[in-house]
């Protein structure tokens, strides 16, 4: 099991101000939209013909929740989800997950509940999940996922549920919010507050632990 520690990288604050850091992961199958979703959050715009494989692993953003800066740092996969290799040191400093699906591919809501139990067998305790039901621009015609479906899925797991498009930006933007709330209110006072002034130090320190699939405690101080 994951130690306190381990989530815990604390960085001087160059000015004295502090911010909440808090991770998260994106998973569901291939094509849900999950690069998509990052992208449209992050840079607040969508590529019709997102390429699969991406070079960056996370981006990173900072907002208000309530009164607090919050600095959200949104892993995504670079492909990896394809063949479900997905190793625990993805998964084990996650303070939150949204699992995605789509609501045209019955096939990526049929793998739900395998990625929620990926996410409850590698995550660590406490961790928050969401259900995200993507691509809802798409005319309901040609969903395959019925509405009552999905949103019996989010109740029986007590996931909050959001309805969201990458496409148009309908609730990404209060998703990503919404999950930062619950983690901060969940772990206000375990969580580091700091002020990140070198992105390389939190990449290395994360490439570290995945490298060695060691699951020991770091603290960066
Ligand atoms: P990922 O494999 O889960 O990262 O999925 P991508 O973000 O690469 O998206 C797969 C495809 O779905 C791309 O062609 C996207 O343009 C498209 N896509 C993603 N999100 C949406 C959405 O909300 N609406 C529509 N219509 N297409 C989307
Ligand atoms: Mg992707």
């Amino acid at each position: 099991m994951l130690c306190k520690e381990a989530r815990r990288t604390k960085i001087e604050l160059s000015f004295g101000k502090r911010m909440y850091l808090v991770r998260l992961l994106v998973v569901g199958d291939t094509s849900v939209g999950k690069t998509s979703l990052l992208m449209r959050f992050n840079e607040g715009h969508f590529i019709l013909t997102q390429k699969t494989t991406i070079g960056v692993d996370y981006k990173a953003k900072e907002i208000m929740i309530d009164n607090d800066s919050v600095k959200l740092q949104i892993w995504d996969t670079a492909g990896q989800e394809r063949f479900r290799s997905m190793t625990s040191a993805f998964y084990n400093r996650a303070q939150g997950v949204i699992v995605t699906f789509d609501v045209t591919q019955y096939s990526s809501f049929m793998a739900l509940e395998t990625w929620v139990n990926d996410v409850k067998q590698n995550a660590p305790n406490g961790c928050a999940i969401m259900l995200c039901a993507n691509k809802t621009d798409i005319p309901m015609d040609k969903w395959q996922v019925r509405k009552e479906e999905y949103m019996l899925f989010a109740h029986e797991h007590k996931f909050t549920l959001f309805e969201a498009s990458a496409s148009t930006g309908l609730n990404v933007n209060e998703m990503f919010t919404e999950i930062g709330r619950q983690v901060l209110s969940k772990n206000k006072s375990e969580l580091s507050l700091q002020k990140q002034t070198n992105e390389r130090d939190l990449v290395s320190f994360d490439e570290k632990i995945s490298k060695s699939g060691s699951r020991k405690c770091c603290i960066i101080m």
